[in-house]
């Protein structure tokens, strides 16, 4: 009997990773390979953010290596290996080394894209202190900038969003001094409404970040061992290092030279199946039936669901509502975003405690909640009243 053509699946992020072992409880004997340009180190990805302050090495963060994951899935994992090209019509993928050192062809039965996000270009920033600004999106990322930190003390944080609130809140108790710069006005503010921002302002200045709304670097120059930032606003900043939280972006590049239907992600339905029957994807590479998530939860339930129709089921996935932990220690918060381009208003309920912050629309439905500090206590009771992301 010919042997079945194999699952291949590209990248061992949280979505790769959960996608294959979903797959093996439910087959045991289709061919499985994952791909990934980097070293396939099994970790969380979310606890980057959150290590620095419990001096964690990224040692610490690995749960798995490649070979571990390899003998768990009963699969074949290709590593520093780069997916180059996907001939749809051929369903072969072409591959490149890492170091260039050689390049292969592969044939796939069926193929999963799960590619995640990639750190947003930097906006323009003249001068010559760009090598001193790091980025941390995978493993080796927070590795260098752990090891850039070697001695250093002053951190300028470019970006005030989730991922750059978590690393204020992260460095500052890492006994780094932290300076914060986000164009918005007060931190999370795509996230979270007004009253909830400034509360985890005040939470994180009474610890010592300074935070520079409304101003953006325009330009960041070396000065001495360290740089010095200009910002828009005129104020100067000099720190020994910088890091930019600056948002994400879907890799669909692989996705768009094959010729499948690409928008802010790569286009699934709710069977997470791209405009090729063949083709899917899931994670932050996929925007699924409209919404585009880069969270854990919407993966994990994207891994079950896409695990049952590639063994034969076909399956649907069902977001329902989504409440996110974001890790401000500091001042604890869960957000439960609307869906994009809802129509309502936020309602908010602040106390020096917490603050509850609720976005309704003209019915008082529920479409989404901001919860810190004490607040967070009603999560539940939210989260059951709160209009599914999907009907
Ligand atoms: P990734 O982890 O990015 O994996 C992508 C994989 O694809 C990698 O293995 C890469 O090597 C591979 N790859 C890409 N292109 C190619 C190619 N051409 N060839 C071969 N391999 C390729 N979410 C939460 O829910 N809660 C949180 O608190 C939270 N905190 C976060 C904190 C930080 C600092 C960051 C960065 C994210 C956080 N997130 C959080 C988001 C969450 O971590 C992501 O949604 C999730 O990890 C995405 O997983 P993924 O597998 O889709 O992508």
């Amino acid at each position: 009997q010919a042997e079945k053509e194999p699952l291949v699946i590209i990248g061992t992020g949280l979505a790769g990773y959960n996608l294959a072992r979903e797959f093996r409880k439910l087959d045991q004997s289709t061919p499985l390979l994952l791909i990934t340009g980097d070293d396939g180190t099994a970790y969380s990805k979310p606890l980057l953010s959150a290590s620095l302050a419990h001096g964690k090495t990224p040692q610490q963060l690995a749960s798995a290596s490649a070979e571990e994951m390899a003998r768990e899935l009963n699969a074949e994992i290709l590593v520093h290996t780069f997916v180059t090209g996907i001939d749809a019509a051929a369903k072969t993928l072409a591959l490149a080394a890492e170091n260039g050192s050689h390049s292969a062809e592969l044939r796939y039965g069926k193929l999963v894209l799960a590619t995640g996000a990639g750190c947003r270009a930097l906006p323009a920033i003249d001068g010559d202190g760009l090598a001193r600004l790091f980025r941390v999106n995978s493993l080796g990322d927070y590795h260098r900038f752990r090891t850039a930190l070697v001695g250093r003390k002053r951190v300028l944080l470019l970006g005030a969003g989730l991922i750059g609130s978590e690393f204020a809140n992260d460095l500052i108790q890492a006994g780094f001094a932290v300076d914060m710069v986000d164009p918005l006005d007060w931190p999370l503010a795509t996230l979270l409404p007004e009253a909830a921002g400034r509360d985890i302002q005040r939470t994180l200045e009474s610890h010592g970040v300074r935070f520079h709304g409304n101003t953006r670097v325009a330009r960041l120059d070396r000065c001495g061992g360290g740089i010095r930032a200009q910002l828009d606003s005129g104020e100067h900043i000099e720190a020994d290092i910088a890091l930019a939280a600056l948002g994400l972006q879907a890799n669909t590049e692989l996705a768009e030279m094959a010729g499948l239907a690409v928008n802010r992600g790569v286009v699934v339905n709710r069977q997470l199946q791209s405009s090729n029957a063949d083709i899917f994807a899931l994670g932050d590479c996929a925007e699924v039936d409209g919404h585009q998530l880069y969270f854990v939860a919407p993966l994990v339930a994207c891994a079950r669901a896409l695990a049952k129709t590639l063994s034969g089921e076909p399956t649907s996935v069902h977001y329902g509502t989504i409440p996110v932990a974001v890790k401000t220690t500091l001042r604890p918060t869960t957000v439960c975003p609307p869906r994009r381009g809802a129509e309502g208003s936020w309602h908010i309920d602040s106390s020096t405690s917490g603050v509850q912050a609720e976005f309704r629309d003209t019915d008082g439905r529920l479409l989404g909640f901001a919860l810190t500090g004490s607040a967070i206590a009603a999560r539940d009771k939210l989260t059951t009243e709160c209009v599914p992301l999907m009907d």
